[in-house]
């Protein structure tokens, strides 16, 4: 569960002076105190089913404790009107609980338990370090053989003067101290949403930092981060490594009569077919300037790299999107220069862009809408 990256967080610590002296009323009280604690720590992350079945926990636990602690007194203190007004206090401690939790229906659940929490601690601590301890003062000088009454005397005595002050100081340091720590909860909390919120942004960030806006290609920056990887891949299985500079004929006269716009949808056609021809996982388009684009691929052979660049040149061509002002066909047509080889060590980025850029130049200046892949 998720609250456990809080389990230092204790609202409520157990201090050696809330023990009894009654091993098995300690022990139930340690519960008592280790499920607030928890129920305190489900506020954290506030889902409505969580803190209530932390609420219900603790609830059934208080109800089965306060019988199982009755039926210990009772053979101490049975007909005594000590037991008849623990009893009692036991009794109303639900109906609080309750009417705190149910009350203000109107207030988020994690606030109302907030309430709920400060009252138990209160609650909780009074009961234990005051009644719980002074009946244990008692059941001690009975065992020494003293008289129920002057038992009662002596604990109450011991409870008096100075006890009762350290006991309500103690009380306030408690209050002080689950409001300080629930102060840090919701800090913790805060941090860790504002933490979490950063990394979705910076995870978007990267996103777009790898991808071109309008076409959501990969971009140039991506290309240069995997080409060593694809080249040492290429050249341990033997592979044709394959660059293709993609260039669109004629564009700018195709911005000119048909607006920027329909250029920009036409770039988007353009850019959704190469990503519709890279569908192996060795294959990736990107878009390395306006109006031109790469794929770097893999190839068995030189001859299956030069089937793949016009099977480019082809798909867009026939995607027919009409150029009235292409001096060489009536839709877009795009010239493809490429670059291919199985890589040597010394093979670098820059060697293959240099060579597909000079055959993109060839094909431009022998008449457009054509691959060339050598010379
Ligand atoms: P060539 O056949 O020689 O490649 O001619 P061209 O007109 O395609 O080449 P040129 O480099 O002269 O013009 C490229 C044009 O691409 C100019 C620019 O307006 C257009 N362009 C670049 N980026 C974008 C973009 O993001 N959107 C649109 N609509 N047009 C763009
Ligand atoms: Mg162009
Ligand atoms: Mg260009």
């Amino acid at each position: 569960m998720k609250t456990d990256l809080y389990s230092e967080f204790e609202i409520f610590p157990w201090n050696k002076n809330l023990d009894t002296g009654h091993t098995v009323i300690d022990e139930q009280h340690r519960t008592l105190v280790e499920l607030l604690n928890r129920l305190a720590r489900t506020l954290i992350d506030a889902e409505h089913s969580v803190i209530n079945d932390a609420f219900d926990e603790l609830a059934a636990y208080a109800n089965w404790h306060f019988e199982d602690e009755e039926a210990i007194w009772r053979t101490y203190f049975k007909d005594n009107s000590w037991y008849s007004s623990h009893q009692l206090r036991h009794a109303s401690f639900l109906p609080k609980v309750i009417e705190l939790k149910e009350g203000d229906s109107g207030k988020p659940l994690a606030d109302v338990i907030e309430q709920v929490i400060k009252f138990l601690i209160r609650w909780l601590a009074f009961h234990i370090i005051d009644d719980d301890k002074r009946m244990a003062f008692a059941v001690e000088a009975m065992a020494s053989g003293v008289p129920i009454d002057e038992a009662k005397a002596i604990a109450d005595n011991k409870m008096g003067g100075s006890m009762r002050i350290l006991i309500e100081t103690v009380l306030n340091m408690y209050d002080g101290l689950s409001s300080r720590t629930l102060d840090l909860l919701r800090e913790r909390k805060a941090r860790m949403k504002a933490e979490e919120e950063l990394k979705e942004v910076n995870r978007k960030l990267e996103a777009l930092s790898l991808t071109d806006q309008l076409t959501e290609l990969f971009n140039r920056r991506h290309l240069y981060a995997i080409f060593d990887n694809e080249s040492r891949r290429a050249r341990r299985g033997k592979m044709q490594l394959a660059y293709y500079l993609i260039d669109i004929d004629y564009f700018k006269r195709f911005n000119d009569s048909y607006g920027h716009l329909c250029g920009d949808t036409a770039l988007r056609q353009v850019a959704n077919c190469l990503q519709d021809i890279c569908r192996r996982p060795s294959d990736a388009a990107f878009r390395v300037g306006g109006e031109e684009f790469s794929i770097l691929s893999v190839h068995y052979s030189a001859e299956d790299a030069m089937v793949f660049g016009e099977r480019v040149r082809q798909s867009i061509e026939d995607l027919k999107i009409p150029h009235q002002c292409s001096d060489i066909s009536e839709f877009i047509t795009v010239s493809v220069g490429g670059a291919c080889k199985v890589p040597s060590g010394e093979d670098t980025f820059d060697h293959f862009m240099a060579e597909a850029d000079q055959r993109l130049y060839r094909a431009k200046s022998s008449g457009r809408n054509r691959v060339v892949m050598s010379g």
